[in-house]
């Protein structure tokens, strides 16, 4: 097998790994809320090949309390067995279970326990919880967090984790804190000189191997660069030198970048084993083995570096969520089953909204055990009925797709000549390319499946659906961008919205240009579309000014931890930026703006407006098929995706695979799904 070297088991101190595909710790907004459906979630990965699953950051005290969001807890005994679910999961399938324990310090904002944050000075709490600082930890603190470190990572112990951390990332831990020289101003023998910054972190890994180092692996996670350059650890400074330190110390390296946005960037900004080139110093300091990320979705890249030596275990957060089964689709050379990730961080969100767990490309993640959903597996079709969708999106294709895995016969058809809906439309433009993923893979599986009929260049009227004579029709017909600028900030038309230079994204995609001049590109909208064709638009020459109604712009991509990027590279483009204003009016050549502060109004000279406000569904079509389900001529009618509910890629992708999970299946009694509840 030509991918053999990713298959082989690697020792980890007194474990051992049984192959190099390693799950590294990420949050999931499941947490210990939710420990049934983290521990089925966990567990699926490690059915589907992943040699190590650990868990997200876990808290040790509730002195580190990272409320709000959800993360795992193991404050004391009593949080044992929610954490022993998911150990148990993954040993079901021979992976090893890794634990990351974590004193948040300066990350913790401590709004449940309202216990005084420990730093390693009296510092600003990150995050927006407001101003809140740490107290300055004395040496009785630091006792006291190196014995809650020893506490927790006995009951983790107990709980059947094989690999517990002593966590350095992200500058999310004391332990990182007291490295980091703007946070630490100490002048005891715990701040200066390096060696002292890193006497804390030391210390915790020294305590945790005496205190289960026996029988489990103690792994060091580390920033070894924050891209901050002399303000932060680098890898060629600080960064290098704690490495060198502590070479041999732990069981294992697992090296990043910090903060988390520089950790989980976005495909937009970068691409797979980004993190390669801060990383590839570690191996030659330690002959332990070591784990590095980079959104890795290809045998080869991962092979390769194994292979150059920039790692020994391929570290994953994302590729594990968009395939929980890469590992064994690489093992079978099934490759092109693999369902790569596209880069949009809408799984961050489960931990920046604090919900559940969603993925683009994987609409089974977080559902495995509320809704009993596999990521392979669907159950077998009831009858031999034949279903027609139109429209082949997101929603439409991944209904076509499980349908037929379910081996119904299928068949979709498509108005415009390519498949992929806005997916495909939309990964035509700058950063994008790899949402592509989400359509190729559909049609890729949708191939193998002689069950599945496509035809695009379909346009489907009323007529032509009934006149086909299917019994089942889904209705997957999308949305279309107003023309009308109503949106979150008007709910009446816009004066001057019928103009010919008045565009929209629509327009955009289908290959429409604006008029030389200005283009103003109004962002009512306010995730990552507008700031996405302000940087097309801007790479066409185009002078642009985008206006928003948010206080930041593209504000909604905070969650997906890239507005800061979007924003540098707007700039950077010389796109003119208008926050907090609102468009009031269009006329030839200009348009008024208003100012959500002060309400003074401005005219902005432009030669074109493109309008991002709200998008209208296409459920025309579904309306005209009503009578005919309500007269018996059709057995069911569905109408999924923005056609029905307007919203993001991920949710029409779930739309999907919700309605072919559920098509002849008895409607559920009760609740949709299993509820996780407080037994009292
Ligand atoms: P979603 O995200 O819900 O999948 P999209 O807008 O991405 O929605 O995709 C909807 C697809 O449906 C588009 O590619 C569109 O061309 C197609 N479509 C809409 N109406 C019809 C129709 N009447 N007949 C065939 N295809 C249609
Ligand atoms: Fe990848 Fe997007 Fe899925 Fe996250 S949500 S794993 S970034 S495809």
């Amino acid at each position: 097998m030509s991918f053999e070297r990713l298959f082989e088991p690697v020792q980890i101190g007194p474990v051992v790994a049984p192959n190099r595909f390693y799950q590294v710790a990420h949050c999931n907004g499941l947490g210990y809320r939710m420990p049934r459906a983290l521990a089925a979630m966990r567990g699926v990965k490690a059915e589907g090949g992943w040699g190590v699953v650990c868990t997200e950051e876990v808290e040790i005290h509730p002195s580190s309390d990272l409320s709000p969001y959800i993360e795992g807890r193991l404050w004391d005994d009593e949080d044992i067995p929610a954490l022993a679910l998911m150990a148990e999961a993954v040993h079901r399938h021979g992976a090893l279970a890794g634990i990351e324990l974590t004193y948040g310090g300066l990350n913790a904002s401590n709004l449940t326990s309202r216990l005084p944050p420990l730093g390693p000075r009296s510092a600003t709490i990150f995050g927006g919880y407001g101003p809140m600082q740490t107290r300055r930890a004395d040496k009785q603190d630091l006792r006291d967090v190196r014995r809650w470190q020893v506490e927790a990572a006995r009951r983790a112990k107990q709980a059947g984790f094989d690999i517990i951390y002593v966590y350095a990332g992200h500058g999310m831990s004391l332990a990182m804190q007291f490295l980091q020289r703007r946070l630490n101003d100490r002048r005891d023998e715990y701040g200066g000189s390096l060696e002292n910054r890193t006497r804390l972190l030391r210390e915790m890994l020294e305590d945790t191997l005496a205190a289960v180092g026996d029988t489990c692996a103690v792994a060091l996670r580390l920033a070894v660069d924050e891209l901050l350059g002399p303000d932060g650890l680098t890898h060629q400074g600080e960064g290098h030198d704690i490495v060198a330190m502590l070479a041999e110390l732990p069981d294992l390296w697992d090296v990043n970048l910090s903060g988390w946005s520089n950790d989980s960037t976005p495909s937009r900004f970068e691409k797979e084993g980004y993190q390669e080139a801060y990383i590839a110093f570690v191996k030659q300091l330690t002959s332990k083995p070591v784990v590095g990320v980079g959104r890795y979705t290809s045998p080869d890249a991962m092979l390769s570096a194994v292979r150059r030596g920039v790692m020994d275990l391929i570290g994953a957060a994302r590729p594990s969520i968009a395939d929980p089964f890469l590992p064994n689709k690489i093992r079978e050379e099934r490759l092109e089953d693999i369902r790569e990730c596209i880069g949009c961080n809408i799984c961050v969100t489960g931990d920046t909204l604090t919900v559940p767990i969603r993925c683009t490309q994987n609409p089974s993640m977080g559902e495995e055990w509320r809704r009993g959903w596999h990521p392979e597996r669907i159950a077998p079709k009831k009858s031999d009925a034949r279903v027609l969708v139109v429209g082949g999106g997101p929603a439409g294709l991944e209904c076509a797709r499980a349908l037929g895995q379910r081996g119904y016969e299928v068949t979709l058809v498509e108005a415009r000549r390519q498949l992929g809906g806005r997916a495909i439309l939309e990964a035509a433009l700058p950063g994008l390319g790899e949402w592509r993923r989400l359509v190729e893979w559909r049609l890729g599986q949708i191939e193998k499946l002689p069950n599945v009929s496509l035809y695009p260049s379909s346009p489907m009227r009323a007529e032509d659906v009934l006149e086909a004579g299917f019994a089942h029709v889904i209705v997957a017909s999308g949305a279309t961008w107003r023309r009308d600028g109503v949106g979150r900030s008007r709910w009446q038309p816009l004066p001057g919205c019928d103009l010919p230079q008045v565009l929209t994204p629509d327009d955009l995609f289908a290959g429409k240009l604006p008029p030389p001049g200005r283009v103003l590109l109004y962002d009512d909208d306010h995730f990552y579309l507008g700031g996405v064709l302000a940087e097309f638009l801007a790479q066409q020459d185009y002078p642009v000014t985008l206006v928003t109604t948010a206080p930041l712009v593209s504000a909604y991509t905070q969650f997906t931890l890239e507005q800061e990027r979007v924003q540098k590279r707007l700039a950077q483009l010389g796109v003119e930026l208008r926050v907090q204003h609102s468009l009031e009016a269009i006329q030839p050549g200009c348009a008024r703006l208003r100012s959500e502060l002060t309400n003074a109004a401005s005219d902005l000279a432009c030669a074109a407006v493109v309008l991002l406000s709200e998008r209208q569904p296409n459920d025309g079509l579904y309306q005209e098929l009503r009578p005919a389900l309500d007269a018996g001529q059709l057995a069911s009618l569905r109408l999924i995706g923005d056609a029905e509910a307007p919203n993001v890629i991920a949710q029409a992708v779930f739309a999907g695979h919700l309605a072919a999970r559920q098509f002849e299946e008895a409607p559920a009694e009760g609740l949709p799904f299993q509820v996780e509840r407080l037994q009292l």
